[in-house]
Order: structure tokens, then C-alpha cells, then sequence
């Protein structure tokens, strides 16, 4: 029986899998503030401080419910050059440690999960959201910047949500574009099963308007911000945790508010966010010489049929046509029978991946 843990920054959603079957699932959310604890459709309110009381409290759950933990699967979102899967061992966690700077929402907390989880005594191992994005080719993930720096400093466009991306481009022949739109959002150009480019870069901030994050800015931005006083923490912060849809609608970052509201402010950052988005499909289609099916996942794409509705009626260039029945009600196929390009909603599945992944490396 395998544990996966796909960990954010105040959330440890698991899964548990004999085989391929997936035994048993839960979420403890807002870790740090009155959490809850969600397993199996249950909701129970509790207290967790930190992600290692957040471990302790799952491990003695599961011995109560006699699970026994054969290993442990860990998403990991950044381990710069270290991109397959690996049984995590010191060197493994030196990389990860390293990484911590392009990554500062999320290598911490996965970092010390993977601590905690020490007391399981089992093997671990690191899955990476960097690896589906490895068959990019260096026109994609090469920054126009002096060879010896970017050499120097391992700069290049890595690519995040990769885990998420296989899973939804699993038999989806063609020419595809997969939109990853949760709080962090990235979307990957897919050609015949592989990736050919995508919109997050040296670190999970570039590309698409986020929840929190900026996506894409004018790197002369930051010159003129550390100019005026910012420090290079502040703007790390303001980049990464105050931007996107947050600092933009001044309101929040959950787009089921944002989507019914009146203000000025909300409007505009759905339709940033949007814009943002159309845009990187046309550059997309561009890249791929065309599309055959866009997909969307991760929780807006899975559930905010606006959204969706004004990305496909923007490519009615392309003869995509929707299905406005299915699009309200989250289907599979969301495109009209004529539509040039087939449109899907598929529910991402992270965590079934990192499992084939350390039956893959324990196998070995
Ligand atoms: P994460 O990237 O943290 O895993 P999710 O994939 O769960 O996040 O996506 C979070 C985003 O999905 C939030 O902006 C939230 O508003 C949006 N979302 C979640 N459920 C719904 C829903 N039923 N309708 C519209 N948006 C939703």
C-alpha cells in the first residue's frame, strides 16, 4: 500500500493506493489557522500548527484504521537539475534544499513533509513537477541571456504542473493544449503525448495570471521597484503571494467570488486572468501548428464554465464551438458536434501518477 502526499503551502492533500485502486483519501486544510480535516467526504475540525504536526496526525489516523504504509510518494514542484524520480536520500534532499529559492511557496512545505515522514520508516520517494516538461526543445526552454550565466546558475525554463499534464494529455493523441487553472495555473503545449512547451519557467511564477502570483511582467519592473526602496524579500512576496487575482481585485483569489461579483476590480482581474490565457493558446496554436483538443482541469477549469466559455468562444477562429449544456454542467466533451476542436474537462489525478511512479522506482 502506498501513501502519495501532494503538499501546498497550508494544505497535505493524500491518497492511499493498493495497485492502481485508490483505498482511501483525505485533505487537512488550513494548517496553521482551525484546520480541517477532510477524509473520504467527512469534514471534522481540528487544530494542526505546522505540516509535521500535519504528518504525525495522518500516521496515527491510518494506524487507527490499520492502513499499513509500504511507501510514501511525495510530489515535489522543484529539484532543479533532478527532474526523474528518485528513492529520496541525502543527496536527494540537498537538491531539493537548493531549489528552495525558485520555488519559496512550495519547496518548505514539501521539505518538511518529507522530514516528518521519516518516523513511517519506509521508503520515500520523490516524484517531480518538473519532469514531463524534460522534452521541451532548447528554443522553448532557452532564456535569451548570456550563455555563461545561465550555464553558471542552472537558469532555463523548467516547467511546473507536470505531474498534472501527463495525466491529462494519458491518450490524447494530437496536436493538444492542456490548461492547468487551480490557485497556480500553467498551460503546455502537447504534441503526440509530449511536451513542447509551456508557460512556467526557472521558477512557478511565470506565464499565466495565478491566484496569488503575477504570472508574466516586465522584468523591468523589478529594477524600478528595487529602486524605489523595495527589498528583494518584498518583492518576492509581493510577486508570489499579494499579485494576480488577489492584488488585483484587492478582494480575493478564489474566482467563485470573483465571478459574481459587481466591483470594478473583480471584473477586471477575471478578465486579465482570461486575456492572459487566450493569449498563450494563440501562441500555443502558433507553436503547435494548430489544435485538436484543448483540455481543462485543475479547479477552475474543472468547474468555472464562464471562464471556459469565453476561452472556447475566443477561438471560434478556429472553428471551436461549444456545447453550452455540457459546458454548464462540467462534461467531458464540452464542444458542439461541428467543432473543429474538441474540447474536454478532465478532473486531474496528481496523486495516481506519483503512485506509478514509486511502484516504477520500488520495483527496481
Ligand atoms: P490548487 O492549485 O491549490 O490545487 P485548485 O486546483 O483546488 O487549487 O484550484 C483552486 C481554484 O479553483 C480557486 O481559485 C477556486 O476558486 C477555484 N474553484 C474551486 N472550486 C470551484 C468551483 N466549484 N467553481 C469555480 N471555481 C472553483
Amino acid at each position: 500500500m502506498i501513501l502519495v502526499l501532494n503538499v501546498g503551502s497550508s494544505t497535505i492533500k493524500y491518497k492511499i493506493f493498493r495497485g492502481e485502486v485508490e483505498v482511501e483519501n483525505g485533505l487537512i486544510d488550513r494548517i496553521g489557522e482551525n484546520s480541517v480535516f477532510t477524509h473520504n467526504g467527512l469534514e471534522e475540525s481540528l487544530r494542526i500548527k505546522n505540516h509535521e504536526e500535519g504528518i504525525r496526525f495522518i500516521k496515527k489516523y491510518l494506524e487507527r484504521k490499520n492502513l499499513s504504509i509500504e511507501a510514501i510518494g511525495h510530489r515535489v514542484v522543484h529539484g532543479l537539475d533532478l527532474t526523474e524520480s528518485k528513492l529520496i536520500n541525502e543527496e536527494v534532499l540537498e537538491k531539493i534544499e537548493k531549489a528552495t529559492p525558485l520555488a519559496p511557496l512550495h519547496n518548505p512545505p514539501e521539505l518538511a513533509v518529507i522530514k516528518a515522514c521519516n518516523s513511517f520508516e519506509v521508503s520515500q520517494i520523490a516524484v517531480f513537477d518538473t519532469s514531463f516538461h524534460q522534452t521541451m526543445p532548447p528554443v522553448a526552454y532557452t532564456y535569451a541571456l548570456p550563455k555563461e550565466i545561465t550555464e553558471k546558475y542552472c537558469i532555463r525554463r523548467y516547467g511546473f504542473h507536470g505531474i498534472s499534464h501527463t495525466y491529462i494529455s494519458l491518450n490524447e493523441p494530437g496536436k493538444v493544449i492542456s490548461c492547468h487553472l487551480g490557485n497556480g495555473a500553467s498551460i503546455a503545449a502537447i504534441l503526440d503525448g509530449k511536451c513542447i512547451d509551456t508557460s512556467m519557467g526557472l521558477t512557478p511564477l511565470e506565464g499565466l495570471v495565478m491566484g496569488t502570483r503575477t504570472g508574466d511582467l516586465d522584468p523591468g519592473i523589478i529594477f524600478y521597484l528595487l529602486n524605489k526602496g523595495f527589498t528583494s524579500q518584498e518583492l518576492n512576496k509581493l510577486f508570489n503571494e499579494k499579485s494576480g487575482l488577489l492584488g488585483l481585485s484587492r478582494e480575493s483569489n478564489d474566482v467563485r467570488e470573483l465571478v459574481v461579483s459587481e466591483k470594478d476590480e473583480a471584473k477586471l482581474a477575471i478578465d486579465v486572468f482570461v486575456y492572459r490565457l487566450i493569449k498563450y493558446i494563440g501562441a500555443y496554436v502558433s507553436v503547435l501548428g494548430g489544435l485538436d483538443c484543448l483540455i481543462f482541469t485543475g479547479g477552475i477549469g474543472e468547474n468555472e464554465w464562464r471562464v471556459r466559455q469565453r476561452v472556447v468562444e475566443a477561438l471560434s477562429y478556429l472553428g471551436a464551438e461549444l456545447d453550452e449544456e455540457k459546458n454548464l454542467s462540467n462534461q467531458e466533451i464540452i464542444s458542439g458536434k461541428k467543432s473543429k476542436v474538441i474540447v474536454k474537462v478532465k478532473k486531474t489525478n496528481e496523486e495516481l501518477m506519483i503512485a506509478r511512479e514509486v511502484y516504477k522506482i520500488i520495483r527496481n
